[in-house]
């Protein structure tokens, strides 16, 4: 029975998670659930899977949900705060951590599941956004297991030869180990989000519901805007690009709008191994979780005589700035891919609530990438301290736009 630990249960990946492990209880046994503030869906997941820990990043959240706790007579301890969330990632008693808190707050705890040697499934594609250089050499230090969540780095793990999957789960890989597999190219797909057909000139009009409303994932808020402005395909390359160590030249985003094919690797003898499946994170989820071995879960298979025209092309750079704008930070480095993500997350927010248009978004993100001092961010007190210091130059950029 593998004891596993759920950074961000009552999110998207959260519920996916325990989807997988409620059709497999013989496997999987909850350790801790974590949330930031949402009490009612703790709650019932406290009842439901009897965590021995439940802790929640808001105090008064914690308290609340304590308190609902004991009246229902639960047996889960309540925890809260930043400490204990890193503190419940790297419990002894844990053998799986999913990593799936959204944003640069799931880099702490997410870092303390590498460091404590866990095996850490990992949604939280920020963390490695944010802090790339610093967690892959924590990764290869610790002795940590990492698996990649994310449906795109998923497949294409999926798809690399049984050596290559070793090298990548305890990060032994070096600049030249795809070539030396004989790999030319990872082809990252994206589908284009629901904007992929609107006329441009109607982008400053795009809502918060249109832009959460993705035509073939149901997912968390933040990463349904960064689909839409393929902010989040700029996020997965930079992700592939740790994972992987492979140079951005060696990526390709390609759109396909059905999300049928998860993504694909392209060998230098003209071979392309695509992993293809239905567009539902429990095939990725459940995967990882059994990794090396493979388990059931409801996600039905393809039906091939259904399905319609599978169809590719390229992003064009003025509809999607934001994912040219991650390949150019990727290409500059660590301290520009830290900045890119903490601004796209104040932009994003400040859309999400009102303030910012959908086509300002890359305009914010560009300006703070110009403003922002690049100097080379790579331990983690410096990664922090740009992080911080690049959400105060996003918050002034927007308040000037918006006065
Ligand atoms: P979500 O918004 O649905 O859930 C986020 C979870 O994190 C919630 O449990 C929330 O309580 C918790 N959380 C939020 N802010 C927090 C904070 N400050 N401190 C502690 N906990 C906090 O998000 P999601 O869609 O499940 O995405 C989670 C992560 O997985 C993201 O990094 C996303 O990019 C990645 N991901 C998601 C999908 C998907 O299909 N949803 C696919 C690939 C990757
Ligand atoms: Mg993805």
């Amino acid at each position: 029975m593998r004891q596993l630990v759920i950074l961000g249960a009552t999110g998207s990946i959260g519920q996916s998670t325990l989807k997988v492990v409620a059709e497999h209880p013989e496997r999987f046994a909850v350790l801790a659930l974590t949330a930031q503030r949402s009490v009612t869906a703790m709650l019932q997941l406290c009842l439901r899977f009897k965590p021995r820990y439940a802790v929640m990043s808001e105090q008064a959240a914690a308290t609340q949900l304590q308190h609902q706790l004991q009246a229902a007579g639960s047996q889960t301890t309540v925890l809260a705060g930043t400490q204990a969330l890193c503190d419940i990632a790297a419990h002894p008693d844990a053998d799986v951590v999913m990593a799936a808190i959204v944003g640069a707050a799931g880099l702490l705890p997410t870092l303390a599941a590498v460091k404590a040697a866990k095996t850490v499934l990992l949604a939280n594609k920020e963390a490695l956004v944010m802090a790339g250089a610093f967690f892959m050499q924590q990764v290869k230090s610790s002795g940590a297991r990492l698996l990649p969540i994310d449906s795109e780095h998923n497949a294409i793990f999926q798809c690399l030869p049984a050596s290559l999957q070793q090298a990548v789960c305890t990060h032994q890989l070096h600049a030249g180990s795809l070539q030396q597999q004989s790999i030319s190219k990872l082809l990252l797909t994206a589908s284009g989000g629901p904007f992929l057909q609107t006329s441009l000139h109607e982008f400053p009009q795009i809502t918060p519901a249109q832009a959460v409303a993705h035509p073939n994932w149901t997912m968390g808020q933040k990463i349904s805007v960064d689909s839409a402005t393929m902010m989040n395909k700029g996020l997965e390359l930079i992700e592939a690009h740790w994972l992987f160590q492979c140079p951005v030249e060696q990526i390709e985003v390609v759109i396909h709008p059905q999300s049928v094919i998860h993504s694909m690797v392209q060998y230098q003898d003209g071979s392309v191994i695509a992993q293809l499946g239905q567009p539902d994170m429990c095939t990725p989820i459940a995967y990882a979780m059994a990794y090396p071995e493979r388990i059931s879960t409801q996600v039905p298979a393809l039906d091939f005589s259904k399905l319609a025209d599978l169809s590719f092309s390229s992003a064009e750079p003025a509809r999607f700035p934001n994912l040219y704008l991650a390949i150019e930070a990727c290409r500059q480095g660590q301290a520009a891919t830290t900045a890119l993500n903490a601004a796209n997350e104040v932009s994003v927010a400040a859309f999400l609530a009102g303030l910012l248009r959908f086509d300002q978004i890359a305009m914010v993100n560009a300006e703070v990438l110009e403003q922002c001092a690049m100097d080379k961010a790579i331990e983690l007190e410096a990664i922090l301290a740009l992080d911080q210091q690049t959400r105060l130059v996003a918050e002034k950029i927007i308040a000037r736009r918006s006065s």
